[in-house]
């Protein structure tokens, strides 16, 4: 990944690079997901045989390999145990942020290992990552069998509010399908994209977003081309799911006498659930039916009128009123300047929905588009005018801002929200101890003031300072946002030249060692293609630890003695010859020795180095206390 890293920023493919292969739009939806295709400024949702082009992102593993989509769904009913759904919310996600989805998802985590949560299906411990490539293979395949050519690149759409981890989270998942990621784009800016909002005049636009489960609403401005995002807000457990709740709800309480005391079951739930939604999406077109309910073996009809509906789900629809009220006054902003709005998600079709977004705004939305493909249709024309060289290049801007922790667990910002991305900037910091050997660099994401409440991104250790008096040493932290808005940050100490480059990898993205084990599972894509990567990704871990190596010597050996220094050699040269064969296994081997001869040397400087910074200190209470490592520099620019 951090070679990956290293490679991506700001890196926008040449036009007419894709003509081997095609690029597609994808909106990977927490409930339903979409490809499209764009040609000649033309998208199209790409269905599937029976005309639908809406896949449930739903997986389900069963004894054969896993099943994406309808049949996954199907089996909610007989064997929930085997199903994931909703997978999306999990994207990026730490255990922390889990902790507060217990109850509200119907499968076990793990995440224990405070890493990346784990779902448990059966034996098998799951990544979010590794849910969501399955259903982005199955949209690649669905993809290739209607354009019959291979589909290699993809425009992933993710919500406005994604931060750093969770978008990284989808790139890896498009990774492991097989998908390189042509670029990362908001949803509301893909269905702004979709209506030509681009090429209208410059305005101020609303994107009403009710989906399955999700609520979301965004402010955008367009202004030379670049669509910023003025604020979000939303519910992420608002939904046509709800809709469906208070359906079923009160189809049982009207055969309540008859049920009496005996509970229903879980399957039984299910199914009247579903049946809810069907005459809920039904009651889109007409003003009454008669739906069927069963339970305890007896199937019944249910009259369900458009009314009655209506008064079903008021609340909901007043609450998403009330946040749009609530974002574009936390925007500043008067009703009279939003000049459009768009709708999107499945639920805005509801007639009720329509009226009420119409009465708030005070103008009929943009609703020409079906508004579940939307998205997927604005990724397509964005892949398309990546891969075809066209003009209307859409501009992003990062969500959240980018920053630092400094003294007393404030938060020091480097890259502020909606600056247009790719970017680089930089910020000085000085140490505030004398003799300060070492700094943790907290990296966070999020706009507000202390690092209580923001997201923690990384951490890392720039050391080998220098002894020096508190303030002397300037250290200059680079932040680089990819045009993904993914993020690379470098720290170096300059007065004395001590550079030090640290690729900063968000705590909830997937370890090196788990996607290349992922990877080997994967056998969807070219087996000598995944082989060359791999090996190209172990050489440069060794030529990383022979430079590592070399610096540290030239700096420090004669803090060796004769028979490690025979040691180390032998492993280093071990190393170097292993880097110019073919086999990653050996290189792999060749890197672990050589670390392993080195640790003792390597703990005896980093002793050393932390002595000379915090005598009097204990290291615990170092590494506990990021906060007291950085003081921002009084004479800080920006690049
Ligand atoms: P997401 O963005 O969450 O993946 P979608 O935008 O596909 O989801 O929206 C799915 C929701 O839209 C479901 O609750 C579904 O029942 C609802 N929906 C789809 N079609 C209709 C319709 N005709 N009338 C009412 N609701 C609908
Ligand atoms: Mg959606």
């Amino acid at each position: 990944m951090t070679l990956l890293q290293l490679h991506e920023p700001g890196e926008t493919p040449l036009p007419h690079e894709g003509e081997q292969t095609l690029a597609v739009g994808i909106d990977l939806g927490t409930t339903n997901s979409v490809i499209a295709f764009s040609a000649l400024g033309k998208p199209e949702v790409l269905r599937d045989a029976a005309g639908s082009g809406l896949i449930p992102s739903v997986v389900a593993y069963t004894e054969h390999g896993p099943v994406v989509g309808s049949a996954a769904q199907a089996r909610l009913v007989d064997a929930p145990e085997t199903v994931v759904s909703s997978v999306k919310r999990l994207m990026g996600r730490g255990a922390a942020d889990v902790k507060t989805l217990a109850g509200t998802l119907p499968y076990r985590f793990d995440a224990a290992d405070g890493g990346m949560v784990r779902l448990l299906i059966g034996d098998r411990r799951l990544t979010p990552v590794e849910v969501s490539a399955e259903i982005l293979r199955a949209l690649k395949i669905q993809a290739e069998q209607h354009l019959g050519r291979e589909v290699a690149k993809a425009v992933v759409t993710v919500p406005a509010y994604f931060d750093d981890a969770a978008r990284l989270a989808t790139k890896d998942a498009a990774r492991l399908a097989g998908l390189e990621v042509l670029r990362l784009v908001n949803e509301p800016t893909a269905a702004a994209l979709a209506y030509g909002l681009d090429k209208a005049a410059e305005g101020i636009y609303a994107v009403y977003d009710l989906g399955g489960g999700t609520f979301d609403i965004s402010i955008l401005r367009l202004e030379k081309g670049i669509f910023q995002v003025l604020a979000t807000g939303g519910d992420a457990a608002l939904g046509g799911d709800d809709f469906d709740h208070a359906i079923a709800e009160h189809w049982l309480a009207d055969r309540r006498s008859e049920l009496g005391s005996e509970p229903i079951t879980a399957s039984e739930a299910k199914q009247t659930l579903n049946s809810a939604r069907s005459a809920k999406e039904a009651l889109t077109q007409r003003e009454a039916g008669d739906f069927p309910v069963m339970l305890h073996g007896k199937t019944t009809l249910h009259r369900l009128t458009r009314l009655a509906l209506d008064k079903l789900i008021q609340p909901w629809v007043e609450k998403t009123i009330a946040i749009c009220r609530q974002v574009v006054s936390d925007a500043r902003l008067d009703l009279s300047e939003i000049q459009g709005v768009v709708l999107v998600g499945g639920s805005t079709r509801v007639p009720q929905v329509r009226r009420a977004v119409e009465s708030f705004f005070g103008k009929p939305p943009l609703s020409d588009i079906n508004p579940d493909e939307v998205v997927a249709l604005g990724a397509a024309l964005q892949a398309e005018a990546l891969t075809q060289g066209s003009d209307t290049l859409l501009l992003d801007v990062l969500p959240l801002s980018l920053g630092i922790e400094t003294m007393g667990g404030l938060v020091e910002k480097v890259v502020d929200r909606n600056t247009p991305i790719p970017v680089a900037k930089a910020q000085e910091f000085t140490t505030y101890q004398d003799g300060q050997a070492a700094m943790l660099v907290h990296v966070v994401q999020g706009e507000r003031e202390t690092v209580a409440d923001c997201r923690s991104l990384a951490r890392f250790v720039l050391a080998g300072i220098p002894p020096m008096t508190a303030g002397a040493a300037r250290i200059r932290v680079t932040f680089q946002v990819d045009a993904d808005g993914l993020l690379t940050v470098s720290a170096a100490e300059k007065t004395t030249g001590v550079e030090q480059r640290v690729e900063v990898k968000p705590s909830y993205g997937l370890s090196e060692e788990e996607m290349a084990r992922i990877l080997e599972e994967s056998l969807e894509h070219g087996r000598a293609d995944m082989e060359r990567r791999l090996l190209i990704e172990n050489r440069v871990e060794g030529q990383r630890v022979l430079l590592a190596l070399q610096s540290a010597l030239a700096a420090d050996a004669s803090m060796l003695d004769a028979g490690e220094a025979e040691r180390i050699e032998k492993a280093r040269l071990g190393l170097a010859r292993a880097i110019e064969g073919e086999d990653r296994d050996r290189i792999k081997a060749a890197v672990e020795a050589l670390e392993e001869a080195a640790r003792p040397f390597a703990e005896r400087r980093m002793d050393r180095a932390i002595r000379a910074g915090l005598a009097g200190h204990s290291i615990d209470e170092f590494k506990g206390d990021p906060g007291g490592c950085l003081a921002p520099d009084p004479e800080e620019e920006k690049l």
